[in-house]
């Protein structure tokens, strides 16, 4: 499998970086190496003195598919979860100054971490799915997938154009804004629509 990650597909975490809001959307890749799931505890990797949180509503790819209409995107994910896509920003930023690749900063083992899925169809409405992430009992992230630049249909048609999808794979769909510095001891807790979802330490 394969994870695929939209950047800047909430304007307000665009403009907190600032960054321009996107007019397509903007992918990257992690590998499967990079999944951490079960709530186990995510340990700061040493290159790094930054490392970000960015809590992200998650799609499962349910079928293989390329070239995908956006009017049969619904159909190629059949459930959703929520993940942090850990983010060593001060690599990302010498990164992206020197116009170089952000997979050092992006890619890294541990770095994109996953709830448990739960079928589409447990909700009434893609774009009235509000989520948070409380680090240490305190919210810093708030989202709500109303705000989305582009929905999830139009970034697997977007993504499908030029990279097939396959069952299995997972769609990070981009932050809201709010986005900040893990420290060790810190405790990530997360909900989608109310429900638990994450609930892990850092070390
Ligand atoms: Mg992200």
């Amino acid at each position: 499998m394969k994870i695929i990650a939209i950047g800047r597909n909430y304007a307000a975490h665009a403009k907190e970086l600032n960054n321009e809001v996107p007019s397509k959307p903007i992918i990257f890749l992690k590998p499967d190496t990079a999944v951490l799931k079960d709530n186990k505890p995510f340990y700061i990797p040493d290159f790094s003195s930054d490392i970000h949180y960015e809590l992200e509503v998650v799609l499962k790819v349910c079928k293989e598919g390329k070239h995908i209409a956006e009017k049969f995107a619904h159909n190629y994910y059949d459930e959703i979860g929520l993940g942090i896509d850990f983010t060593a920003r001060d690599i990302q930023s010498e990164h992206k100054e020197k116009g170089l690749p952000w997979e050092l900063a992006k890619a890294f083992d541990n770095s994109a971490v996953v709830s448990n899925f739960l079928p589409k169809a447990d909700f009434a409405d893609m774009y009235q799915l509000q989520f948070e992430l409380q680090i240490n009992k305190e919210t810093r992230q708030n989202g709500h997938t109303s705000n989305l630049l582009f929905s999830f249909e139009k970034i697997i048609a977007f993504v499908s154009q030029y990279i097939t999808l396959k069952k299995g794979d997972l769609i990070f769909t981009g932050t809201p804004e709010g986005v900040g510095k893990v420290n060790t001891g810190d405790h990530l807790e997360a909900w989608l629509e109310g429900k638990q979802l994450l609930n892990f330490n850092v070390k």
